[in-house]
Parts: C-alpha cells; sequence; structure tokens
C-alpha cells in the first residue's frame, strides 16, 4: 500500500524544459497538474543549458535587419540532419517558433537578449535567453508556481506507469523521506529528459566506445528513467544512436565513479594536439558535427587542449560546483587546473610536452608556426584556417595542457510520438493516455533533428514540444481544445 494517494487530472514526469511547459498548458485550461522531479528543485538539464533556441523571424533578428522564414531555416534544418531528421516535426516546430516559443516565453517573463552564429544556419537565429538556461527556466518555473492547478512534488522520483483496462491511469513514486506515493490521473506526460547521464546507456547504444573512453554529459537527472517507464509499456524507440557527442569536455576527477566529464568554455585562444603531437582540426569549430568526428578520427581517439596562463583568465565550467549563480568561481577553475590528474602544468612547452608524452619535435615545432602567424599579423593562422581574432601567441607561462575526451550530451533519437505527443508503439499506434516530450522523445516526436542538431535546436523543441503534449493529455482528461498555437506562415 502507497503512504498516500494523490488524484489529479494529468501527472507530468520530469520538472523540466518539457516538463514545466506541459504544467502550464494543463493549468491554463483548468485541469489539475502534478509534476513529480526527483531534485530537489526544477529546471534539469534545461536550467543548467546555454539556454539558446532556434527561432525564425523575430522582433530581435529584425533589429538587425535579417529576413528569416520557416522555409529558409527548414533547408538548413534538413541539410544539418543528414537526411535523418522528421521533417514534419521539424516543419511543425520551425512554424511555431515565433508565436509559440518566443513570445510564449516572454509571456512567461523570459527575455531574449542576443543572437550567436552556429554552424550551420545561413543567418542568425540562435536566441539566447537572459542568463541563459536558468534565466529561461527560472521564468518558466516562477510562471507554473503561481498557477493554482499545479502541485510540484521537488526530490520525488517517479517509479512505474499504472495501467488499467489497456490504459495509462497514473504512476507511482518515491520521496527523500522514503515516502510511497501513487498519483492517479487521466493522462500521464513523460518528460524525463535525455539518457547521456548514464554511461551504461550510452554504451549499449553505441557499443563502438567500449574500447575507448566516453563521458557522461548531460544534466545529473538524464539517466534514461523514462525510457524504461515507457520501454516496459511497448513504446516505440527510434534513432537511439544519434547521440551528439562533445569534445571540449575533459573528466571529472571528483567525480567518484569516474564517468562525468566537464565541459570548458571562452578559451578561443586554445590549440588541440593528437598524441602524436600533431594538430588535427580549426578548433573554434567546436559543434559536434565537425569537431567530433575529427577527434574520433585521431589514433588514440582523445586530444590535449594547450593554453597558456592567460588565456585560462576567461575559462568557465559549465558544472554547478563551478559557479556562484551566474558567477564563474575563477578560484574553483584554478583548483580544477591545478588538481585534476588530466591537466598538466609546466613552465616550458617542452616540459609541457614530456608530460603528455606527445612527440616533441612535431608539438613544438607546431606552436612555433602557430605563434608566427601572429608575427606575421595574419587574420587567419595557415594550418587549418583558425581566426586569429580572438586568439593570441603561446607567450605566458605557465602552460597547461587539458586532456580531452568525447562527451555525450544530447540525445537526438527517443520514443516515437505523433503530433500530439502520444506515445506510438511498434504498430504506430498511440498507447492510450501516454504522452512524452523533451530529450526522451529525441527533443520532439523521435529525432526531430536527425544525425546532427542545429545548435538551438534541443531545448527549443523541448519546450515546444512540452506545451504541446501538456494541452493534448489535458484534452484527453477533459479541459480545452488541445495544442492551437499561431504559426508564423506569411
Ligand atoms: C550543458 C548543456 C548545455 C546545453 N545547452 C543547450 C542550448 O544552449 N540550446 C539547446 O537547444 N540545448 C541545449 N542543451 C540541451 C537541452 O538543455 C536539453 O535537450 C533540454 O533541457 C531537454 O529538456 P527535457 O525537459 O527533456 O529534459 P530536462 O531539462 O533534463 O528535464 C528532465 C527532468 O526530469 C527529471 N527526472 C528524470 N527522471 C525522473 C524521474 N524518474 N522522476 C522524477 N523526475 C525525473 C530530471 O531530474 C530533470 O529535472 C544543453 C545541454 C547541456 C547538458
Amino acid at each position: 500500500m502507497p503512504n498516500s494517494i494523490l488524484e489529479v487530472d494529468v501527472a507530468i514526469i520530469g520538472g523540466g524544459g518539457a516538463g514545466i511547459p506541459a504544467a502550464i498548458e494543463v493549468a491554463r485550461v483548468g485541469g489539475k497538474a502534478v509534476v513529480l522531479e526527483q531534485a530537489d528543485s526544477c529546471g534539469g538539464t534545461a536550467a543548467i543549458s546555454g539556454g539558446g533556441c532556434c527561432i525564425v523571424g523575430t522582433p530581435l533578428q529584425k533589429t538587425q535587419g535579417i529576413e528569416d522564414t520557416p522555409d529558409l531555416a527548414f533547408e538548413d534544418w534538413v541539410k544539418w540532419g543528414q537526411g535523418a531528421a522528421d521533417e514534419v516535426w521539424a516543419r511543425f516546430y520551425l512554424e511555431h517558433t515565433l508565436h509559440d516559443l518566443y513570445h510564449w516565453a516572454e509571456s512567461c517573463g523570459a527575455k531574449w537578449v542576443d543572437m550567436k552564429f552556429q554552424e550551420g544556419n545561413r543567418v542568425l537565429r540562435w536566441h539566447r535567453p537572459d542568463n541563459n538556461g536558468l534565466g529561461l527556466m527560472t521564468a518558466l518555473i516562477k510562471t507554473a508556481e503561481s498557477l493554482p492547478n499545479i502541485k510540484i512534488l521537488m526530490s520525488t522520483t517517479a517509479g512505474q506507469l499504472l495501467i488499467q483496462d489497456g490504459r495509462v491511469c497514473g504512476v507511482t513514486a518515491t520521496n527523500n523521506k522514503n515516502e510511497t506515493i501513487e498519483i492517479h490521473s487521466k493522462t500521464v506526460v513523460v518528460a524525463t529528459g535525455g539518457f547521456n547521464s548514464n554511461l551504461d546507456m550510452v554504451l549499449e547504444h553505441r557499443p563502438e566506445f567500449k574500447k575507448s573512453k566516453v563521458m557522461e554529459g548531460s544534466g545529473f537527472g538524464a539517466k534514461g528513467t523514462g525510457h524504461k517507464m515507457i520501454r516496459e509499456l511497448g513504446g516505440y524507440f527510434t534513432h537511439m544512436d544519434h547521440i551528439w557527442f562533445y569534445v571540449y569536455a575533459t573528466p571529472d576527477y571528483r567525480d567518484p565513479q569516474g564517468r562525468r566529464g566537464l565541459v570548458f568554455r571562452l578559451t578561443p585562444g586554445y590549440i588541440w594536439f593528437n598524441q602524436q603531437g600533431r594538430r588535427f582540426h580549426n578548433e573554434s569549430l567546436t559543434g559536434g558535427a565537425s569537431a567530433t568526428p575529427a577527434l574520433l578520427r585521431q589514433n588514440p581517439p582523445h586530444a590535449w587542449a594547450i593554453l597558456d596562463t592567460l588565456m585560462t583568465a576567461k575559462m568557465e565550467v559549465a558544472d554547478p560546483y563551478y559557479r556562484d549563480g551566474d558567477k564563474v568561481r575563477k578560484d574553483k577553475v584554478q583548483e580544477l587546473l591545478d588538481g585534476s590528474p588530466y591537466i598538466k602544468k609546466a613552465n616550458t612547452l617542452a616540459e609541457l610536452a614530456r608530460k603528455i608524452e606527445v612527440d616533441m619535435e612535431s608539438f613544438l615545432a607546431t606552436i612555433e608556426r602557430y605563434n608566427k602567424a601572429f608575427d606575421d599579423g595574419l587574420e587567419r593562422e595557415p594550418e587549418f584556417g583558425k581566426s586569429l581574432k580572438q586568439s593570441k601567441k603561446f607567450d605566458t607561462p605557465p602552460y597547461y595542457a587539458i586532456q580531452l575526451f568525447p562527451l555525450a550530451r544530447k540525445n537526438f533519437g527517443g520514443v516515437k510520438t505523433d503530433l500530439r505527443c502520444r506515445v506510438l508503439n511498434k504498430y504506430f499506434d498511440p498507447i492510450p493516455g501516454l504522452y512524452a516530450a523533451g530529450e526522451v522523445a529525441g527533443m520532439a516526436g523521435g529525432h526531430i533533428n536527425g544525425k546532427a542538431g542545429l545548435e538551438g535546436t534541443m531545448l527549443g523543441p523541448s519546450i515546444f514540444s512540452g506545451r504541446v503534449a501538456g494541452a493534448w493529455a489535458a484534452q484527453e482528461a477533459g479541459f480545452g481544445p488541445g495544442f492551437v498555437g499561431k504559426p508564423n506562415r506569411s
């Protein structure tokens, strides 16, 4: 017997990028929603994310004279996805980004502040919210908290979906006091995120990584628990091997299990070396479509990022331990540089080469050539064409070598859903009462992106599909018309 029973209209599992918007949709049409969140606060991976969303035709684009349309974005999207994007979902998302993401998030209190160029886009369309993912999610969470029909149960982990007469009718959960709760609902939305913080699952879908090192790199809650719940009911999973790996990450030496990686950013001056002491890529192209394949072609498939002391000045580490709210903890970053066994430090480049055991002659000659590009006043270094605008010469010891391994970060595959976010079984029939949104559904629909995703096409579709799932789960529970939205077709 459970310790307590809770009756609601819609149960939502996961209080992150998709779950919170789903709850808002349910409550706004008068349904009663509960959000189960295993962590002690909501936000999930979305709250630690860069917050960038791919959005089309916005006022921010107009202020910069950028003409963008869903057609143009769709072409970029499909091309980037290497033929594997779900074109119906991609179109659905892109046509709704202006009103149903940009303006909708603003109506919840979020603010879009600037845009950044991202590989694969012909125009600027990666929109950054104020204070990144944390700022965006804080606004959405506050909106959810202001709606009386939403109950948020934190530190509460969902266990198993409940079934009656072939319909999903609730879920079991356990809180941090070890009390069991049975939630009885008319419909359930699974919004538990991806599985890239579960190395076993990553290796199950990408077994080739068993022979080299790969690190866990999503939010702490991205363990694939929702995948398991849905699989038990016969949900159809697709494109599960489409995992997005990043390369600018080093093992988290504080992780007792040695599985997590730390992404570090804002080191534009660094260059990467393979174990043979050679550069292999234009280091300013850090995206998963170009940098990761380049790293994986090396033997062994790891690299050393070389920095001098001045290059570490703005370095950020994407992990809560290295931040205090939105401020970087410089002392902690230095602690990492000094304390990690995966980071070597030396007063000369020759000593550094010895410590990381790369071919000394090639290593030193490469750095000399790189430095000479500055002496010659070049805009780009000749070897790979990296812009030198934000870089500098290697001339300020001590020098650092940070060991890089691939880091699993985003799942482009997941459970297949229809355009209402109803979970489909292997016959492509909806499983009654069950919805899925966000990364558990490959960001939306099962595989909205394909083999590669333009940046900003993970969080945006997660929020959007969360809204769609919430609206239709409410409709099935007897509230509202389902998702209506407003396309920005001209
Ligand atoms: C460092 C980083 C930066 C990123 N930056 C960007 C970016 O700039 N742009 C972009 O488009 N994408 C970005 N992403 C990806 C994006 O953040 C995610 O794809 C998105 O947040 C997925 O939303 P979600 O709701 O599916 O999952 P989440 O936001 O992770 O939410 C899932 C929630 O479910 C909870 N949960 C899981 N299992 C259970 C359970 N059994 N019971 C209860 N609760 C559970 C988790 O604790 C979590 O809070 C980034 C990812 C990372 C890791």
